[in-house]
């Protein structure tokens, strides 16, 4: 008789037998994964948030396929190279999906300032991806992204190594890009601050589809208040967001982890 797959989830703790940076980014990384659920960013168990291991390596973690955002944990998360090969993973018969990593691991290959890159299949995110328009200028959260998001046409699902290349290229030096008739993705230097991007993307999203379902004509501000709107909102204009906000993410997720079945994220 076949051996049932091991698919349990009471992953043991690695924390005394890593660094602690690698620790760090682990607990970070897992807690963006809840924060991305408590949003409603999550599709079921599909989508990857990686995030860079700090060091000398160019080691990725990233969730095992198969868990709900809700059961990541530190310790439960997988570590791969740039090529999706598996460095480390815990002893289970989840495995890493080596296709879904095609988007994001190009995006770590090609930018070294980036450190997380999350992506998302959420209905309004979608719905501004299936319209010709894109992203409309309509909303201080989505004039954040006016001259600062790219867009990257559909080819299919992202199983083609030859589609690396036009996604970077697509990406260029931006931190958010919408992938037509698909998703949104964000990347960014720390986890809290591609989180936030994302946060700000999907908001941006959410209004528009509303908006425009409310079929009135919208107002889009002059030029000069676009451009003037956007470089404020620039990490290094006034300050990053995402890094002031974090300390309050991680609260939210404690608090709701007291009433929660789920195990804590900084397990
Ligand atoms: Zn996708």
């Amino acid at each position: 008789m076949d051996k049932l797959p091991n698919y349990r989830t009471d992953f043991r703790s690695i924390r005394d037998e890593i660094s602690p940076d690698e620790w760090r980014a682990r607990v970070e990384l897992a807690a963006c994964y809840r924060l991305v659920d408590a949003y409603g960013m999550t599709d079921l168990t599909y989508n990857h948030i990686t995030a860079r291991v700090p060091g000398p390596g160019h080691h990725i973690l990233i969730n095992l396929y198969g868990l709900l955002y809700k059961e990541i944990t530190a310790s439960s998360l997988a570590k791969i190279d740039l090529d999706g090969n598996v460095i480390w993973k815990p002893d289970t018969d989840y495995y890493v999906n080596k296709a879904g990593y095609v988007i994001h691991g190009c995006i770590h290959r090609a930018r070294p300032d980036v450190r997380a890159v999350i992506h998302t299949h959420t209905p309004a995110g979608m719905a501004v991806a299936a319209m010709q328009c894109g992203l409309l200028p309509i909303s201080q959260t989505s004039i954040r992204f006016e001259g600062h998001l790219g867009y990257h046409d559909y080819e299919g699902p992202a199983v083609d190594l030859g589609e690396q290349a036009r996604l970077v290229r697509d990406l260029g030096m931006h931190n958010a890009m919408i992938l037509r008739s698909h998703g949104l993705l964000t990347c960014g230097p720390s986890i809290p601050e591609a989180f936030n991007t994302m946060y700000q993307l999907e908001l941006a999203c959410r209004t528009q589809v509303d908006a425009m379902a409310a079929r009135t004509e919208l107002v889009v501000p002059s030029k000069e208040t676009l451009e003037k709107t956007a470089h404020l909102y620039q990490p290094g204009t006034r300050r990053p967001y995402g890094v002031l906000e974090w300390p309050a993410m991680l609260r939210l997720l404690e608090a709701e982890q007291k009433n929660s079945a789920f195990p804590p994220y900084w397990n």
